[in-house]
């Protein structure tokens, strides 16, 4: 006996409910989202993940509309006034960053998964206004190899490294709020892993 009151999804002539499947990652500073999500777009160019747009500029080889939408303050402000943003957040103090809303809306009403790389704070947002959604968590393997990870990628100054780590300090700490823990030993692995969660038959 169990308490589901759903319609029973598997009797003949009753079509599988649509519905998707929203994933989300999160996870510390320089725990290596952004790489796992280069290597889905790069392995499995059939998992959609979300363009986020953002006021910072772009870095050496980032594309407008492929890895994120540059904007304009401004442009940000219109966004987040009319409601063109799911969630939205100041990162690292600084620059903000948010996720279009009709793309993931139209990709789930198409019944197909979505992918959001974002930050805890958007991770939070979203866990309000979308508790369906599956939250995953990637983790680093430890303390000191995410230390090494954040000197290692030697895009930002030393003070915008020690405002990472900070973040990172307690971003490690949200992990019990998430559905699900990725660690990242190996990007590869990890994404496979993350993949894997999209593909998932949803329960009815
Ligand atoms: P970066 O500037 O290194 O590309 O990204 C900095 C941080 O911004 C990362 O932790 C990334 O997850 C986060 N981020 C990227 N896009 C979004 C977004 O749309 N919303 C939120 N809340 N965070 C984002």
């Amino acid at each position: 006996m169990t308490d589901r009151t759903s319609v029973d999804a598997s009797a003949p002539g009753t079509p599988a409910p649509a519905r998707s499947r929203l994933v989300v990652l999160a996870g510390p500073t320089a725990v290596g989202k952004g790489t796992v999500a280069a290597v889905i777009r790069e392995d499995h160019p059939d998992v959609w993940i979300s363009v986020s747009a953002t006021t910072r500029a772009p870095r050496p080889g980032e594309q407008d509309g492929v890895h994120y939408w540059f904007v304009s303050d401004e442009e940000f402000d219109r966004m987040a006034a009319e409601g063109e943003l799911l969630e939205w957040a100041v990162v690292h103090g600084r620059h903000r960053y948010g996720t279009p809303r009709r793309p993931v809306e139209e990709r789930l009403a198409q019944g197909r998964p979505a992918l959001l790389e974002i930050d805890l704070q958007g991770a939070r947002q979203v866990r309000d206004t979308m508790p369906d959604a599956l939250f995953v968590f990637l983790k680093p393997p430890s303390w000191e190899e995410l230390v090494r990870r954040l000197t290692g990628r030697g895009t930002e100054s030393e003070e915008e490294r020690e405002r990472r780590l900070a973040t990172a300090r307690t971003e490690l700490a949200a992990e019990a709020e998430f559905d699900v823990t990725i660690v990242n030993h190996e990007v590869h692995a990890a994404a496979d892993e993350l993949v894997n969660l999209l593909r998932l038959d949803l329960e009815p």
